[in-house]
């Protein structure tokens, strides 16, 4: 069977589902092909799920901590219990009606057809989905990505979760050991150790998140282990074997480190894209060493008339990046709006508790990049706002352009700190100098509000 339209998409996740209306719309015969789960990883295993699990764990820690804010939570504080079953039914169920609103939306729309199935490439201009064949001129590739299994000797022995598997969890793992000390490893870890299991972090860096800051990673370290969770870094040589409690970790080639018995294992130690097995050769569409899809800033690939969008094509790995690469391919096509990737500024969280918000450089991008700069800091100490609500761990930073007063970057961990990070960043793609929100008045008391008294307190980097 063949069928031919003026546009393929490839996978449903973040950037497929609204490019298929918007070109639907402007009149084009769409066909969109997804081989699992409507909405991809955000919706099904990645930020959405992970993000109401975290809400019910800070549920969880806000309830040990009644005593604290003067509240008797009565006898039920002592022995607090987290009901699994319930936990993983709300995440299942925010889940699901964002899942079910993607798939019946594209299946409501005119002018787009949907087929379930994995697609693979047999030319540059034809998609196979089982026994049918889709032409088009146009083909947006939005496949994703999954986790990467490392290659960890005795891992063919035991079982383990990745962070899709571990979403069907509806019981308190005893002692859950995660490997990979990363974003994706610390939301779990911190999520897990407030539901009630006893938890531990094995990292192969020196450091977690190394990407952050060296003053990020420690403050984050020491939040985590105040929570009771363990943490081995610099684990250069990890094992994994059976064991009668479970299963067993060794972390050290030297023996000198002792074994980690755990109950259950989550692997966090990365993600890799979905292209190798969607037939890419066959359409002479080029990958770098490491699967992703190369493109342009325009998200061309060197096909002419195929384009790669989202976490495939290795620029950004976030649902705000994959939307963004939906509104540049749009913008090109249909609105002679040469949007661009390099026009993006590098922003992101972490959802452990306090979060890290993040926008454009990090401290040491900007000593690295030898400008001369200025910098301003903050303990979340010293915000009215998390005093008064309890919540004082973290700090905040931020790191100014000495030359042209402009924004490089920030970091803020802390309550609060997702959300207020948009003014820096929002100041940043204004391209105003810092002064600019040094003189707004920021409303009392939040978070937001320190942002401006930092930027008066700048020093020399
Ligand atoms: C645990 C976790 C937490 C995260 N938390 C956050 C967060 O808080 N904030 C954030 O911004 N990002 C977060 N992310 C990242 C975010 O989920 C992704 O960046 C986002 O989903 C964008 O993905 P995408 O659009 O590239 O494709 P995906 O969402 O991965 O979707 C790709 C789709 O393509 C389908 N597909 C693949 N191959 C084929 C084929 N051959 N044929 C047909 N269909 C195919 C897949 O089944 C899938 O449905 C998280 C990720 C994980 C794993």
């Amino acid at each position: 069977m063949a069928a031919s339209f003026d546009a393929i998409i490839i996978g449903t996740g973040q950037a497929g589902p609204p490019l298929a209306v918007r070109l639907a719309g402007a009149g084009m015969k769409v066909a969109i092909v997804e081989r699992k789960l409507f909405g991809g990883t955000c919706v099904n295993t990645g930020c959405i799920p992970t993000k109401t699990l975290v809400a019910s764990a800070y549920a969880a820690h806000m309830a040990r901590r009644a005593a604290d804010f003067g509240v008797d939570a009565g006898p039920g504080a002592v022995d607090m219990k987290v009901d699994m079953k319930r936990v993983k039914a709300r995440k299942d169920d925010i889940s699901a009606k964002s899942r079910i609103g993607v798939e019946s939306m594209l299946r409501s729309t005119p002018n787009v057809t949907v087929y379930t199935g994995s697609a693979r490439f047999e030319s540059a201009r034809e998609v196979s989905v089982g026994a049918v064949r889709l032409t088009a001129d146009r083909i947006f590739i939005n496949v994703g990505g999954r986790a990467v299994i490392p290659d960890l000797p005795g891992l063919a022995g035991v079982d383990y979760f990745t962070n899709s598997s571990i979403m069907g969890v509806d019981f308190l793992p005893r002692h859950l050991v995660i490997v990979g000390g990363s974003y994706i490893g610390l939301e779990f870890g911190q999520m897990y150790r407030r539901f009630g299991s006893e938890v531990t972090i094995v990292e192969m860096g020196s450091r977690l998140i190394h990407r952050e800051d060296e003053d990020v990673s420690a403050a984050i370290r020491e939040i985590l282990q105040a929570e009771g969770i363990r943490i081995y870094l610099g684990a250069e040589c990890i094992s994994v074997s059976k064991h009668a409690g479970g299963i067993a970790l060794g972390v050290s080639c030297s023996e000198v480190l002792p074994e980690i018995v755990g109950s259950h294992l989550l692997l966090a130690v990365g993600r890799r894209p979905n292209t190798n097995d969607l037939g890419l050769e066959n359409a002479g569409v080029a990958v770098d060493q490491r699967g992703y899809i190369t493109v342009d800033d325009a998200l061309a690939t060197n096909v002419p008339g195929i384009w790669a969008l989202g976490d495939c094509n290795g620029h950004g790995g976030f649902t705000h990046t994959s939307y963004n690469d939906y509104e540049i391919a749009a913008a090109n096509l249909l609105d002679h709006d040469p949007r661009r990737i390099s026009d993006r500024i590098t922003a992101y969280g972490l959802y452990i508790d306090p979060p890290l918000g993040r926008a454009g450089m990090t401290e040491s991008e900007v000593r690295k990049s030898g400008r001369s700069a200025l910098i301003g800091t903050r303990a979340m100490t010293r915000v009215g706002r998390a005093v008064e609500k309890g919540e004082t761990l973290g700090f905040m930073k931020i790191l100014v352009d000495a030359d042209s007063r402009k924004i490089l970057g920030a970091s803020i961990l802390g309550t609060g700190g997702d959300e207020a990070i948009h003014c820096v960043l929002d100041t940043m793609y204004a391209k105003a100098p810092y002064t600019v929100m040094q003189r707004a008045v920021h409303i009392h008391p939040t978070v937001s509000e320190l942002i401006p008294t930092m930027l008066g307190e700048l020093k020399p980097l």
